[in-house]
């Protein structure tokens, strides 16, 4: 399958949100290449995508043949100069101004010229990340949701000098992935985590605050506010790493205190308890 021109699709992460990005664009077609540091970190993330899809085969929603076609089309790797093969790459790494910036200035010089270069970052600017690179028309935000293959929304991020082009090819692309997608400006968070990380954050004041217990916080949320988790179980999903550095990014490209994070929330992630993929945050893993 081709979209605008994309045949070959490369993923730079393979954790929860690359995995799942890897696994959507296969499934709709695209050959894909899923690279992470290290291959153990790769074969998690096939794994993961072979479970999903074997679900779906269980549940008589996919064929086994069409499960066996999408892992055929994924190939993994450790050496992000095989990035040089993809048209359009999405860079789901690790939430890390710096980690990231290094990324896209190693896949600017491996990808070929008219290779577009996306990233699933929650809330660092994309006008930063695109001055790391010599063709800043073609770097643009595609923000994916948790769990990928689940939800629906992408959320598409023009940065000040994302070409128009780069726009419609990513706008086409996340339809081409059965997704909504939605546009958004370049600020901090976005639209998504600019509305849902105060949220969580002052859940965690309240427990933190002692307002409530963990399970009585989320009880409200969810069946006061009607929302499908509680926002401390939604952290631990999202992975309280990641919510932390969302809020830095907010607090200071704001710089407004109303974004601050909450101390327990730093205090979790100092102690390792990143939520479901470290076992434990404010609920317990088996
Ligand atoms: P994760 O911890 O599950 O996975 C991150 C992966 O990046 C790991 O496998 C790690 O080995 C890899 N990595 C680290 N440094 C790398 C490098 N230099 N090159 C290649 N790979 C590298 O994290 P995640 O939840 O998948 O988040 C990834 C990105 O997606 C972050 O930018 C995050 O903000 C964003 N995001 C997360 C969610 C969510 O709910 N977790 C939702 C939307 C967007």
């Amino acid at each position: 399958m081709s979209v605008n021109g994309i045949n070959v699709f490369g993923v730079v992460g393979a954790g929860q949100m690359g995995n799942g990005i890897a696994q959507v664009a296969a499934a709709s077609g695209l050959d894909v290449i899923m690279h992470d540091i290290q291959p153990e970190f790769t074969e998690r993330g096939l794994k993961v995508i072979r479970q999903n899809l074997g679900r779906a085969v269980e549940k008589g929603k996919l064929t086994a043949e069409a499960m066996e076609a999408t892992c055929a089309r994924i190939r993994t790797s450790t050496a992000l100069a095989d990035m040089a093969a993809a048209d359009f790459v999405v860079e789901a790494a690790t939430e890390r101004e710096d980690l990231k910036f290094k990324i896209f200035r190693d896949l600017d010089g491996f990808c070929a010229p008219p290779a577009i270069l996306a990233t699933n970052t929650s809330s660092i600017p994309i006008g930063r990340i695109a001055a790391q690179t010599r063709r800043p028309a073609q770097v643009i935000g595609m923000h994916f949701m948790n769990p990928v293959p689940v939800m629906k929304l992408v959320e598409v991020i023009r940065g000040l000098r994302t070409s128009e082009e780069t726009f419609q090819t990513t706008w086409q692309l996340s339809l081409a992935f059965g997704k909504t997608p939605a546009e958004a400006n370049d600020f901090p968070g976005f639209i998504a985590n600019r509305i849902l990380m105060p949220m969580i954050n002052e859940a965690v004041f309240c427990l933190y605050h002692g307002v409530g217990t963990a399970e009585a916080i989320d009880t409200v949320m969810k069946l006061g506010m009607n929302h499908p988790m509680g926002p401390l179980a939604l952290a631990d999903l999202i992975g309280l790493d990641t919510c932390l550095a969302i809020m830095e990014t907010l607090h200071e490209g704001f710089k407004d205190s109303k974004y601050r994070p909450c101390p327990l929330l730093r205090k979790y992630v100092e102690a390792g308890w990143l939520g479901r993929k470290s076992g434990r945050g404010f609920y317990a893993y088996a």
